[in-house]
């Protein structure tokens, strides 16, 4: 591939994409608006999916080396019960869990990756307008949930803040720690151990007493506002240090009638942000990608490409948009019966196996086994 390319925000969509491209050939420059590449997010789970893609990449030990594995992300009543386990498939080698990790290990890795790629000129400070032009023959937008990229060009954007407010945070591990999810009249909390001493949490902000402890900006009312619903989440906010040292994060969601727009693309938030439930944000902007970059290699033209990119992943991710609002919605209903039907129903699909299987694959949007096939057989001329 001898294409010039431009991509457009250096988070884990635009850095996956620099690193794809120039092992496919192309000449890639990355511009990145802060002056230091940094995570912004406490943890990430990682899904056989982007895992597909972090191995095809060959980054995938060194964060399994640090990181908390698990056979999925099951889905808890306050009391402890298991109300959904939903397990990962065997897709192969390294393919059959849950990465929990820190945000900043995906961040270092990737970053690492492309100041070693010759292939990739990583220009930091540089803030892209909208109305900028570029004589390169793409330009990616991977510049998140606020596009420049996307608000220059014509993609039929709808950009529709949900409503729905999450924390995230990152403390000291006690004891074990906790990993999944759990459904509580206060609201969802999760998290996972991300490293051997360090255990990362998020939790919604819907309940009526958490959300005034949040615009409050109060972390003993907060804790107190889930004591009574589950003592494990009040711990978790009771040693935080500050409340400055929670993310707090608004959920927007992305829909685009179109990804591509002569031969501007959109790839990640910046496509398709979605609510965070079905934990698939990050793990389909690796999948993008990787499809983004196979697409470029074997096409005739660019817009032929974009075009085959756009039909692959656009509805496929749609769904996980769907899926995960569903979830989200699940996630906080109320009330005794309304609670005790919704926990069977999603029992009654945990126990149907096939069912469970077609559901987590259709979450993962591409066969993770085939898409680190994909992955590795980029043409590693530049690499
Ligand atoms: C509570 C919560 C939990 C989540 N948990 C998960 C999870 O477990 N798993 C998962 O897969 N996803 C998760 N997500 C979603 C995930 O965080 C995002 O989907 C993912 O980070 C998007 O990556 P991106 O590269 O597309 O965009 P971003 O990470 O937003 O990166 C965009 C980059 O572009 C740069 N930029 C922006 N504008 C410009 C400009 N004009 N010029 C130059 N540079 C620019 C930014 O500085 C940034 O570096 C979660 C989200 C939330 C809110």
């Amino acid at each position: 591939m001898d294409l010039r390319v431009t991509v457009v925000g250096a988070g884990i969509g635009g850095m996956a994409t620099s690193l794809l491209l120039a092992r496919a050939g192309a000449s890639v420059v990355l511009l990145e608006r802060v002056g230091e590449v940094a995570a912004v997010g406490a943890g990430l789970l990682l899904q056989a999916n982007g895992l597909a893609v972090l191995s095809g990449l060959g980054l995938d030990e060194e964060l399994r080396a640090g990181g908390f594995l698990s056979a999925g992300v099951p889905v808890r009543a306050a009391d402890g019960t298991v109300i959904s386990s939903l397990p990962v498939p065997d897709f192969g080698e390294g393919l059959d869990r849950v990465l929990a990790v820190r945000r900043s290990a995906v961040h270092e890795a990737l970053l690492a990756a492309v100041q070693a790629s010759p292939g990739v000129e990583l220009r930091l400070g540089v803030e892209v307008g909208g109305r900028e032009s570029f004589d390169t023959d793409v330009v990616v937008g991977a510049d998140g949930v606020a596009s420049a990229v996307r608000s220059g060009g014509d993609f039929g954007a709808r950009v529709r803040p949900t409503g729905a407010v999450y924390l995230r945070g990152l403390v000291p591990l006690a004891g074990d720690g906790f990993a999944g999810e759990y459904w509580t009249p206060s609201g969802l909390f999760g998290g996972a151990p991300v490293d051997a001493t360090t255990q990362y949490f998020y939790a919604s902000a819907t309940a009526p007493a958490v959300r005034a402890a949040v615009t409050a900006r109060d972390l003993s009312a907060l804790g107190r506002a889930w004591a009574a619903a589950l003592p494990a989440a009040a711990t978790a906010f009771d040693a935080v240090g500050s409340f400055d040292d929670l993310l707090v994060n608004e959920v927007v969601r992305v829909d685009c009638a179109r990804w591509a727009d002569g031969r501007r693309v959109l790839l990640g938030d910046a496509a398709h942000a979605m609510a965070p439930n079905a934990g698939q944000g990050a793990n389909s902007a690796l999948v993008d990608a990787a499809v983004l970059a196979y697409v470029l290699e074997r096409a005739a033209t660019v817009e032929a490409a974009l075009a085959a990119y756009t039909a692959r992943r656009r509805p496929r991710v749609r769904r996980v948009q769907d899926a995960a609002d569903r979830l989200a919605q699940l996630a906080h209903w109320h009330g005794r019966t309304t609670t005790r039907v919704r926990d069977g129903l999603l029992r009654f699909v945990d126990r149907r196996a096939g069912l469970a299987d077609r559901l987590v694959r259709s979450t993962l949007q591409e066969d993770p086994a085939a898409l680190r096939g994909l992955v590795r057989g980029l043409d590693l001329r530049s690499a």
